[in-house]
């Protein structure tokens, strides 16, 4: 029997159908009457929607949020804060806009409402990310965890296949490396193996012709519970390989992700088989690595990082950043084995 601690985020959890005209009553528990309401381009109908529910209340706008949150436009937001003097932040999108409002929260203490858009996770967790020049700086505080959380399948009904696939399988991500994390316990698995498990029910269904609302609240409540375990759980290989094909070559992030997921859990196939077992168990699939490639080429998911244009000549550098400074992985990482894995990943080939 093995020793654990288990410390959850003492996060508010609002889920369901018409949840975001729960926001005015989730700023009152906070105390909040001056918002900062922070989207995407995308989700601005569903932020002109939450700012007329506000009324007054709202005291700025930025609709402009992107990915990962540059230095200057972080400065700009907390800027407006303090000039309209708002006592909260309402992030209305995925990752991008989360990740404004966590900036937010880190320089001034703002308690976020988030309103999540995408099935990325950051919502659930206390990683914040800020850009500048070609790096980003990331580190983890409480401070940014998202006091309400208001999970509304309503904002994923116009969520399209080509972006919605891949997103559900970044959230995947966080599971599988939670499974074989260094830190893992018995709750965080149990989170991980379910969110697994009904994120691969969701998914082919909200990536295919008819998709209806019981798909679009599994694959929700799916996404919810991989950033529960992503909140708590130390990551590896996978991510480490995301950061660097991502934040040194520009690639997409949730198409990286869906391409190398596959490589990285065959990659530590033989050193987590508890991890593997419970992934296959998940997905109802006769080996990990093998059941994922298949699910990300079932939504229709790119699989190869040619795919993602990935330029073949970069593979090198990327193995060498890459295992410059490793995370902890359960498979000792090596520069050959990760740049075997990176030619399996450009070349699209199924693992196994
Ligand atoms: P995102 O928020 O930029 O969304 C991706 C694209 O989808 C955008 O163009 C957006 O406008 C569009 N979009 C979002 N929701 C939509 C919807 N419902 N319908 C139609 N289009 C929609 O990106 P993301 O994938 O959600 O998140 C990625 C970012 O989040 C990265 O910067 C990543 O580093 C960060 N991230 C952080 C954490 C964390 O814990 N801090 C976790 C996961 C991701």
């Amino acid at each position: 029997m093995d020793d654990f601690i288990f410390e959850a985020f003492p996060a508010r959890i609002v889920f369901g159908a018409g949840k975001i005209a729960e926001v005015p009553a989730e700023l009152d528990r906070l105390d909040a009457s001056s918002a900062l309401l922070i989207t995407t381009l995308s989700q601005s109908f569903v932020a002109d929607e939450i700012e007329r529910s506000l009324g007054t209340r709202c005291a700025a706008r930025i609709d402009g949020a992107v990915m990962h949150v540059p230095r200057e436009n972080a400065d700009a937001a907390i800027a407006l804060g303090e000039e309209k003097n708002c006592d909260s932040v309402i992030s209305i999108g995925g990752g991008s806009a989360v990740g404004l409002a966590k900036a937010i929260a880190l320089s001034k203490g703002l308690p976020i409402v988030a309103v999540p858009s995408t099935f990325a996770g950051s919502e659930m967790t206390d990683i914040w990310g800020i850009s500048e020049g070609d790096g980003k700086i990331t580190g983890r505080d409480a401070v940014v965890v998202p006091k309400t959380v208001i999970y509304d399948i309503g904002l994923t009904r116009g969520y399209p296949a080509r972006l919605a696939g891949p997103s559900g399988i970044n959230a995947m991500a966080h599971s599988v490396e939670a499974l074989y994390a260094q830190n893992c316990n018995p709750v965080l698995s149990m989170y991980a193996e379910e969110g697994i498990r009904i994120l691969a029910d969701g998914l082919p269904s909200i990536c295919g012709d008819n998709p209806d609302d019981d798909a679009r609240s599994n694959t929700l409540k799916g996404a919810f519970l991989c950033g529960l375990a992503l909140a708590k759980a130390t990551m590896g290989i996978h991510h480490k390989l995301c950061h660097v094909i991502g934040g040194a070559f520009g690639m997409p992030h949730a198409e990286t992700h869906a391409v190398i997921l596959p490589h990285a859990t065959f990659y530590n196939r033989d050193a987590a088989p508890d991890a593997m077992y419970a992934i296959c168990r998940a997905l109802g699939s006769d080996t990990a690595a093998g059941g994922l490639f298949d699910l990300v080429e079932r939504i229709g998911a790119p699989t190869s990082l040619q795919d993602l244009a990935f330029e073949e000549k970069n593979l090198d550098r990327a193995a060498d950043i890459a295992t410059e400074s490793p995370y902890y992985n359960p498979h000792p990482v090596d520069r050959d084995s990760v740049r075997k894995l990176l030619e399996d990943a450009f070349q699209g080939r199924r693992p196994e």
